[in-house]
């Protein structure tokens, strides 16, 4: 058979989010979700995963709301397409790293069929609004058949390709933070190509009074199986002015805690060297200096 056709699967087509938790009780473990199908269908062909069902989301509308609400932060069901927070004022606003991230991400065609959850979901280190999402801060909702459960996003990645989310889980809902007046974000990624996943990404979340460093949350991708937070680096940027000095410290200090490898998007020298670059970059595009 060529390697173009997909595998044969049954389709689970369910009406409401109950009778999707129920369908994946059913079939524990024999269930695969599907979102907007961007990575799901590809790596199904690709890496050879046969699911005997596909669970599509075309059906619960219920999960197609993207929410600013003042005082609490972004509601993003688990429908909503990266194209959404590109039309949402709020967004790029508030959430200055999750707009930058969902407008460098692949082509409008990708960009009108992947939705944010997905991007969470896959558990990609390359994952661009997952990076932004990870310096944000948030959590991710699951809806099982014993009730909802919330996990943190520094909790949710346990290794490449795989969640906190049990089989018999349902991701229904993203919750970011609300921001502060004083709270700086930014995103930057480096690609070969527009279409390419990130060779290397970063996300900053910074709290900030003049020009200190109050708390900071650095985020990286591509540089471990996993996404991960930079929480040596934080720390020599917390309680600190942020001085060109400072920036080649930071620098340094995110290539000894970074643990990249070669692929074929790039080798581990050039991600260590770029990592020291494009944290120094992201951290003056959020304070508003480059
Ligand atoms: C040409 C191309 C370019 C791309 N460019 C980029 C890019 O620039 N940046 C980037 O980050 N990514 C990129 N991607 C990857 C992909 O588009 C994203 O990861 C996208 O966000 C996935 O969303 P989706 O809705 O298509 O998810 P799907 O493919 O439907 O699902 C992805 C995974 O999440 C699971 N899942 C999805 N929703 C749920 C749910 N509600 N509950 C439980 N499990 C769920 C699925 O089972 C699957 O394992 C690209 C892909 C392609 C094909």
């Amino acid at each position: 058979m060529s390697s173009r056709v997909l595998p044969q699967f049954d389709l689970l087509t369910p009406q409401s989010i109950p009778e999707a938790v129920a369908m994946l009780s059913q079939h524990q473990g024999q269930v695969s979700v599907l979102a907007g199908g961007t990575d799901m269908l590809l790596w199904n062909y690709i890496r050879k995963v046969k699911p005997t069902y596909l669970l599509r989301l075309s059906g619960l509308d219920e999960l197609d709301y993207l929410n600013y609400i003042p005082g609490e932060g972004l509601i993003i069901g688990a429908k909503v397409k990266i194209v959404q927070l590109l039309e949402h004022p709020d967004v790029a606003e508030k959430f200055p790293a999750l707009y930058q991230a969902a407008s460098t991400f692949a082509t409008p065609q990708i960009r009108n069929m992947a939705t944010v959850m997905g991007n969470v979901l896959r558990g990609s280190p390359a994952g661009d609004c997952s990076c932004a999402i990870l310096a944000l801060g948030g959590q991710v909702v699951l809806q099982g058949p014993q009730g909802e459960r919330l996990v943190g996003i520094d909790d949710f990645w346990v290794a490449y390709g795989v969640t906190e989310r049990k089989n018999d889980e349902l991701a229904v809902e993203l919750r970011i933070p609300e921001p502060t007046s004083t709270t700086r974000s930014a995103f930057i990624r480096m690609t070969r190509v527009h279409e390419d996943l990130a060779k290397i990404n970063v996300a900053v979340c910074l709290e900030m009074k003049q020009n200190t460093c109050q708390r900071a949350r650095i985020a990286m991708g591509c540089v471990g199986p996993i996404l991960v937070r930079l929480k040596q680096t934080e720390k020599l940027l917390e309680g600190q002015q942020i001085t060109g000095e400072l920036l080649e410290q930071l620098a340094a200090s995110a290539q000894e805690e970074i643990a990249p490898i070669d692929d074929q998007r790039s080798t581990e020298e050039y991600r260590r060297q770029v990592a020291g670059v494009i944290l120094r970059r992201v951290i003056e595009k959020a304070v508003g200096t480059h």
